[in-house]
């Protein structure tokens, strides 16, 4: 039998980035077995679903490269014709509930209770076979022990999440339950609904939660939670992609580095670890990084420009080849593209902002002499590129009996306007001597030489 796995949602808010983790771990099993990766929207909480939640996400899936597969004919799903690739919703399928309900009924496994609908539990402890977790034995507490059946259609006709949720898993033909291990105590009553619909359960992986760093439970207010932090721009989907498969799962030998291919080639449910998961921005930050220094180059410019544009960094002006070497300075420097258009504006006018700390500190009549020497030797440089630049820092402040630095900070906050930025020598290159030159002299005015 085809492995088929479900992401199933419920669109109420954000997508938190453990939803989002659900659902990858979801699609690298199908795609390791060549099954089908069903996207599904248990939406019937009609108070709490919003069509704007459902818009979130499609948009959070599509956006980690998460495609949906086209979910299976045979799920008796009215609203699906051949070729519609999904997802589906649990809003359009009532008609199968009330099918499954008088099944039950029918079978004497399910009564009417004081307008509500009461699935008949069994009164023995229930073994959950997790995958994941091991044998989990679920005993009843003690309101249960007094009378654990349980409400699957509520007095106002609305079927309830346990119900639903079993009856779609069957009839799509869900192989492995794959979700989050807030899910697990819910377990044995799904367990006991497939054995009365005389069904097989199928298997089950529940994956421990991702906490703070400080061992809280992550909500959905904490720093990282929300996809939308990630999709905002400053992240590469890939990057996120790469962090997710490491938070609760172990390629086994130390490799950070992942593609998405090559994780679902080694994927696998015992593989995922027993232990809860730390949240830690750093290091999806770093490797944020790593996946930019990587990134072709067409790409890697659109999204900086993308985000020189939201800075408010006109770049119009710039010809191609100009800005093509300005954008491959940011590569290697930075983790997120956010902190590019702060401080790229120097590259594209003579009015730049001046950061009067930086200033203060750097452009004083101390750096006065040794600024006018540095012109000096510029202009005389035969080759003016980024290594006969940095040649040239080292013996000259030797020669002014002076640390590099005496030499490098007043460069770098007269060209540039701030204390940090991308590496000096290839920005002077970039820049060329004729700019590089005007602006130091300038900030020599500036400074009464
Ligand atoms: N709608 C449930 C949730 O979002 C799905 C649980 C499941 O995957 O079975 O938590």
């Amino acid at each position: 039998m085809s492995v088929q796995v479900r992401f199933a949602p419920s669109p109420t808010g954000l997508l938190h980035v453990g939803g989002a983790r659900t659902a990858l771990f979801n699609w690298l099993f199908a795609r390791h077995h060549g099954g089908d990766f069903i996207l599904r929207i248990e939406d019937t909480d009609e108070a709490r679903n919003t069509a704007a939640a459902v818009q979130i996400i499609f948009d959070a899936l599509r956006w980690l490269g998460l495609e949906w597969d086209e979910g299976p004919v045979s799920a008796g799903d009215p609203t699906a014709s051949k070729g519609d690739r999904g997802p589906y919703f649990q809003s359009c399928r009532k008609e199968i509930y009330r099918r499954r309900i008088q099944e039950l009924k029918d079978k004497g496994l399910a009564y009417e209770r004081d307008g509500a609908v009461k699935f008949r539990m069994t009164r023995e402890p229930v073994i959950i076979p997790d995958l994941v977790a091991g044998d989990v034995e679920r005993k009843l507490t003690d309101r249960e022990e007094a009378d654990p059946d349980f409400v699957i259609v509520r007095s106002d006709g609305q079927p309830v999440f346990h119900l639903v949720n079993v009856i779609d898993d069957l009839e799509m033909g869900i192989t492995h339950v794959v979700r989050g291990e807030d899910h697990l105590s819910n377990t044995s009553k799904h367990i006991q609904l497939f054995k009365a619909f005389g069904a097989e359960p199928p298997k089950f992986a529940h994956i421990p939660l991702i906490l703070n760093p400080d061992g809280s439970k992550m909500s959905k207010r904490d720093t990282g939670a929300s996809m939308g932090t990630y999709m905002d721009g400053f992240f590469l989907p890939e990057a996120v992609i790469n962090y997710l498969c490491l938070l609760g799962w172990s390629p086994k030998d130390d490799s950070q580095l992942l593609k998405i291919e090559d994780v679902a080639a080694r994927f696998d449910l015992p593989q995922i670890l027993r232990g809860n998961a730390r949240f830690d921005m750093g290091k999806l930050q770093w490797l944020n990084g790593e996946h930019l220094k990587t990134a072709a180059p067409e790409r890697f410019h659109a999204l900086c420009l993308r985000e020189l544009g939201r800075g408010g960094v006109d770049v119009s002006g710039a010809r191609p080849e100009y800005l093509a070497a300005v954008l491959e300075t940011y590569r290697e420097k930075y983790q997120q593209l956010i902190d590019a258009p702060a401080s790229a504006a120097f590259y594209f006018t003579d009015d730049y902002v001046m950061d009067p700390e930086a200033a203060a500190g750097a452009l004083n009549a101390e750096a006065a002499p040794l600024v006018e020497r540095l012109i000096a030797e510029l202009e005389k440089l035969p080759q003016f590129n980024a290594d006969a630049i940095q040649a040239l820092y080292k013996p000259l402040s030797k020669e002014l009996g002076v640390k590099v630095g005496a030499l490098v900070a007043p460069t770098r906050v007269a060209l540039t306007g701030s204390k940090v930025g991308p590496s000096l020598y290839h920005l002077m290159e970039i820049l060329g001597r004729e700019k590089v030159c005007s602006r130091l002299r300038k900030a020599l005015a500036g400074l009464g030489a």
